[in-house]
């Protein structure tokens, strides 16, 4: 249990780098707003949205990139002109989540995923893993609806994100158990595949991932959705565009490539000094309340002088890195899908599908001409690694493809060419049941509201588009609250 340090907490907290002089700046530089939003991701593009249009709160949103949408990724091929969206895919229809479209003019689709012939093949050797044959669709559907028959009762502590979670001897024991002891128990081990493909988890081994990991990975909404098909897409548009519109509507309030150097947070409010990618132009922005909605590590908010508590509860989670891209390769024939599993995934062993330190996934980008050979790329390691390391990774995987025979080759065609890469590296849940016993969940919960600074994105929730909104929209109300509470409004 992280202790509380209370002399911490009523300090200001100043980033340890340097303090700042609001004398430094130009009055023309100084925006002064109730809540700035750092990440103009899917959480901080919604919050900035519902905080601006429908909560009467004045706000600024900063963003790294050169646009908002986070995880959205989409790559226009020149060749066709057509979009793929080689990040988000498509959405739940948990919650609000379709209602947003439709406040943009988005219109919706259901889902469908275009056929493709499935293959197994190595991590190791690219061969075709012979002992493996996927379970039937009979066979998965029966097993995610035992493991929602088996879950449904635990909604109300891990939804929207983990508010009314329990500790001690209160957290249900079966949640504890290590997946592969569950889903043994349970002859729940045909869902495995599904549970990886969809959300990665349990990369290095979903046998020892807690269950309760295994459940804020692939919960009750999205377990819902998959049984009941009633996943949506944009219709005829790409994921972006929501974001371009949203952006539209926000320009005025969003500052885009640009990151806060140096935070001062105390229970009045948040100065914070941005400075942009391409200037040496610096802004300071004074804000009652701050809302973070990247991954919250301890180096993401380095700029924002952690206290203790704070250090102590954000650094106990772990990283996961992970890729996605777009590609040329001309000895995967249109149409297929390779999934590299562990060597030692067999028939009898759908739990052991994860037992390698990567994952990758290749997948025939939908709608594209065949002859353009492009394929969408699924990268994920437990282990850090730089966009040159992964792109070795998969260029060595690919090669293995056709040096196995899984594809034939000829002398050219067992290249890659990446025409779009982008990393997604994040941090998740994996503390051990005994943290969890001990309190590390309401610790780290703890901290939303504490220096004026709130949190929602994808760590404090299952991390779909749809659960990610939901939680912002638990969170909103108790800013609003305590913007409020100390008369800051
Ligand atoms: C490859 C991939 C595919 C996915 N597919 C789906 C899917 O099909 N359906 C679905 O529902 N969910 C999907 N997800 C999950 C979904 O993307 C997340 O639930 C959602 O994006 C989480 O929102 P967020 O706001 O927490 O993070 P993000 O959307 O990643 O937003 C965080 C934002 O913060 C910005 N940022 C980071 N650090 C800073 C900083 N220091 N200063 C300023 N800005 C910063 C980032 O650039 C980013 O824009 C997918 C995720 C990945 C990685």
């Amino acid at each position: 249990m992280v202790l509380i340090c209370l002399l911490t907490l009523a300090a200001t907290v100043t980033s340890t780098i340097a303090s700042i002089n609001e004398a430094e700046f130009a009055p023309e530089d100084i925006i002064t707003k109730d809540v700035a939003i750092i990440g103009g991701g899917a959480s901080g593009t919604y919050a900035a949205v519902r905080l601006r249009e429908d909560l009467n709160t004045n706000i600024v949103v900063i963003e790294e990139k050169d646009r908002l949408g986070g995880h959205v990724n989409t790559y226009v091929d020149p060749i066709s002109n057509i979009s793929i969206d080689y990040g988000v895919e498509a959405y739940l229809r948990y919650g609000d989540t379709a209602a947003f479209f439709t406040r943009f003019h988005v219109p919706i689709t259901p889902y469908t995923q275009s056929p493709q012939t499935s293959v197994y093949v190595s991590t190791t050797s690219g061969s075709n893993l012979t002992s493996y044959t996927a379970p039937s669709l009979e066979a998965q559907i029966g097993a995610i609806a035992t493991w929602l028959n088996l879950t449904e009762k635990y909604a109300n502590i891990t939804l929207p994100g983990l508010w009314n979670f329990p500790a001690g001897s209160n957290i249900p024991s079966e949640l504890l158990l290590p997946f592969g002891e569950f889903a043994q128990r349970h002859g729940i081990e045909a869902a495995a595949p599904i549970f990886t493909v969809v959300s990665n988890v349990g990369i290095g081994g979903i046998e020892k991932v807690l269950t309760l990991y295994v459940l804020f990975a692939f919960g009750i909404p999205v377990t819902q959705e998959f049984l009941n098909s009633s996943l949506f897409v944009p219709a005829n548009l790409s994921n972006s565009v929501l974001y371009d519109r949203a952006y539209n509507l926000l320009r005025d309030d969003v500052i885009l490539q640009s990151r806060v150097t140096i935070g001062e947070r105390s229970a009045n409010g948040v100065k914070l000094v941005i400075q942009s990618k391409n200037s040496t132009s610096k802004k300071l922005i004074k804000a009652k309340r701050m809302l973070f909605t990247p991954p919250p590590s301890v180096r993401n908010l380095e700029p924002f002088g952690l206290t203790g508590n704070e250090t102590a509860a954000l650094s106990t989670f772990t990283g996961t890195w992970s890729f996605a891209a777009v590609a040329r390769i001309p000895a995967i024939p249109a149409g297929y899908s390779v999934y590299f599993y562990a060597p030692d995934a067999t028939l009898d062993n759908y739990l052991g599908i994860r037992d390698w330190p990567w994952t990758l996934s290749i997948t025939t980008a939908p709608k594209i001409p065949p002859e353009e050979h492009l394929f969408e790329i699924l990268f994920a390691a437990n282990y850090s690694l730089s966009h040159a390391d992964a792109k070795r990774i998969i260029t060595t995987a690919v090669q293995n493809l056709t040096i196995s025979g899984t594809f034939a080759s000829n002398s050219t065609n067992a290249t890659i060419d990446f025409v779009a890469f982008q990393d997604h590296n994040s941090i998740l849940w994996r503390q051990p049941a005994s943290e969890l016993r001990a309190g590390i969940v309401q610790d780290v919960y703890a901290l939303q509201g504490q220096h004026s600074t709130w949190y929602t994105g994808g760590l404090w929730s299952e991390d779909y588009t749809g659960n990610v909104w939901a939680f912002t929209d638990s969170v909103l109300p108790r800013l609003i609250a305590s913007l409020h509470s100390n008369g800051t409004r």
